[in-house]
C-alpha cells in the first residue's frame, strides 16, 4: 500500500473540548502531527493578546490546526457516503482527494508565528509566505513527510492553501465564505473565551453542504443554519476580535518590539538583555529555522528581562506589557485628522514620547461579503442549492444576510497611557494634563 493510504495499525484520537474524539487514520497524518514545526503551534496563542480580556482564550494554533483538520475529515466522510463521484467530471466527490484536502486543512496555518500579527508589522515577515516555506522547503520535516506520499505532494498541498489548486471542492473545504477553517476558529474561541457568539450548529452545517462542479455548495432547507452562522461571525468580530482592551495590548506589544528594535539599531540596547533570537529579525536577515525558534513564550522571556532596562521606555512599555497595563483609547472619526494631531500634542506636552506612547488602530471586517463577478469564484457568495438543482445566492434569499452584507464594521481608535485621565496614577498635574482630559470627555467615548 502507498504512503498516502497507509492506515494506522490502530486509529488514534485526540481529545478536543470542541469536537469531542479527533479521529487519525493515516499515518502521514499523525507523522505531520508529530514532525517538530507543527508541534511549535502549541506554544503559539491562536487569539494572541485576546486572552488579556478574555481570559480562557489560552487556546493554541495546534488544537485549532486539529480542528480544521477534523472539520474537513468529517466533510470528506459526508461526501464519500451521500456524493460520491461515479464518472470523472460529475461533479461530484473524488475521494482520492481526501489526503491532499486532509493535509492542507492541518497545515494551513503552520507559518504563523508568536503573535503573528504583531510580529509581522514590526519585522516584515509574512506568515502566508512562510507555510509555504515550511510545506515546500527541504530543510523541514513536514517537507520530508509530505515527500514521502510523492515528489510533487508538498506543492499540491501548497496549492490548496494559496487556492490554485484545480480541484475548487478541496480548495473551499479550507478556505471560503463557510469553510473548515473559519468554523473551527468560531466554535473554538466562542468555547475558549466563554462567550456564545460565535455558536452555531455545526452538525446541521455539514449535513446540508454538498459538492458541486465549481466546488461546495448547501441545501436551501438549511439556509437558516447559514444565517446562524454568519451572524455568530460578525458579533464574534464585534464583540471579541475587536476588543479595545486586546487592541490597546497589540499596540503595545507593537511599541515594544519596536522600541528593542530602535535601540539595537542605535547599539544601545544592553548586552545582558540581548534578545538573541530576535537579532536576524531586528537586522532582517531571517532564516526560515531562525523563524521556527521563535514562539509566544520565547518573546515573553525576553519582555521579562527588558523590564529591567536601564532605557525608561522599554523597560516601562515591558512592564505594561508583561503586568497588563493597558493603555486607554477613545474612537474617532477617521476623516477627523486634526483632533488626532491635537491630542497626540497633548499627549507630547505631558512628556511622552508619542511614537511609543500613542497609537491610532483600526479594525474593519466585512461580515459577508456578496458576491462579485471579477473575484474567485472561492471569494465569492455561499451557493445553496435548490431541490430542482438551480442555485441562488445567499444575500439574494435571505433578509437577515442581506442586512449585513458589504456592511462594514469598524471603528478607529486613538491610545494613549491610562494615566491622563486616572487621575489616582497620575503624579504631574499641569494644565497640558488638564486640557487632553477635557478634550477627552467633550469629544470622545472612553472605554474602560
Ligand atoms: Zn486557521
Amino acid at each position: 500500500m502507498s504512503y498516502a493510504n497507509q492506515l494506522l495499525p490502530r486509529e488514534k484520537v485526540f481529545r478536543d473540548p470542541v469536537h469531542n474524539y479527533i479521529y487519525v487514520r493515516h499515518q502521514v497524518i499523525l507523522d505531520l502531527i508529530n514532525t517538530p514545526e507543527f508541534q511549535r503551534l502549541r506554544r503559539i496563542k491562536q487569539l494572541g493578546t485576546s486572552s488579556f480580556t478574555f481570559h480562557g482564550a489560552e487556546h493554541s494554533r495546534f488544537t485549532h490546526s486539529l480542528g480544521v483538520y477534523e472539520i474537513a475529515r468529517r466533510i470528506c466522510n459526508n461526501f464519500q457516503r451521500n456524493f460520491p463521484s461515479k464518472t470523472p467530471g460529475d461533479g461530484l466527490w473524488d475521494d482520492s482527494e481526501r489526503i491532499v484536502a486532509l493535509c492542507a486543512a492541518l497545515l494551513h496555518d503552520i507559518g504563523h508565528g508568536a503573535y503573528s500579527h504583531t510580529f509581522e508589522h514590526i519585522f516584515h515577515t509574512d506568515h502566508e509566505a512562510i507555510t509555504r516555506k515550511i510545506i515546500t522547503n527541504p530543510s523541514t520535516q513536514v517537507n520530508k513527510v509530505l515527500l514521502q506520499v510523492s515528489d510533487d505532494f508538498p506543492q499540491k498541498v501548497a496549492s490548496v492553501i494559496d487556492k490554485s489548486y484545480p480541484n475548487k471542492q478541496v480548495v473551499q473545504m479550507i478556505s471560503s465564505q463557510c469553510d473548515a477553517d473559519r468554523m473551527d476558529y468560531l466554535l473554538r474561541d466562542s468555547y475558549s473565551t466563554g462567550t456564545s457568539y460565535g455558536n452555531f450548529d455545526l452538525t446541521r452545517i455539514l449535513r446540508i453542504m454538498r459538492p458541486y462542479e465549481n466546488g461546495i455548495c448547501f441545501d436551501m432547507n438549511g439556509m437558516h443554519t447559514i444565517e446562524d452562522y454568519i451572524i455568530g461571525r460578525m458579533q464574534m468580530y464585534l464583540q471579541v476580535y475587536f476588543h479595545p482592551v486586546s487592541r490597546s495590548m497589540e499596540v503595545i506589544l507593537n511599541h515594544l518590539l519596536l522600541r528593542a528594535k530602535d535601540l539595537y539599531r542605535a547599539n544601545q540596547l544592553e548586552p545582558e538583555l540581548m534578545p538573541y533570537l530576535l537579532i536576524p529579525f531586528f537586522n532582517q536577515e531571517f532564516s526560515l529555522s531562525d523563524y521556527l525558534e521563535l514562539d509566544d513564550g520565547v518573546l515573553n522571556t525576553y519582555f521579562i528581562h527588558w523590564k529591567k532596562s536601564n532605557d525608561p521606555i522599554l523597560s516601562d512599555l515591558a512592564h505594561r506589557f508583561i503586568d497588563r497595563r493597558p493603555f486607554k483609547s477613545a474612537k474617532y472619526d477617521k476623516e477627523d485628522l486634526s483632533t488626532i494631531n491635537k491630542m497626540k500634542k497633548l499627549v507630547a506636552g505631558c512628556g511622552y514620547d508619542t511614537k511609543y506612547y500613542t497609537g491610532i488602530d483600526n479594525s474593519f471586517n466585512l461580515p459577508y461579503d456578496s458576491y462579485d463577478t471579477k473575484k474567485e469564484i472561492h471569494d465569492g457568495q455561499i451557493k445553496l442549492i435548490n431541490p430542482d438543482g438551480s442555485f441562488v445566492g445567499l444575500s439574494d434569499v435571505s433578509d437577515l444576510v442581506r442586512v449585513v452584507t458589504n456592511k462594514i464594521v469598524s471603528e478607529n481608535r486613538f491610545f494613549f497611557p491610562r494615566e491622563l485621565i486616572k487621575s489616582d496614577e497620575i503624579n504631574l498635574f499641569s494644565p497640558m494634563v488638564e486640557e487632553f482630559r477635557k478634550h477627552i470627555k467633550n469629544d470622545h467615548i472612553i472605554n474602560e
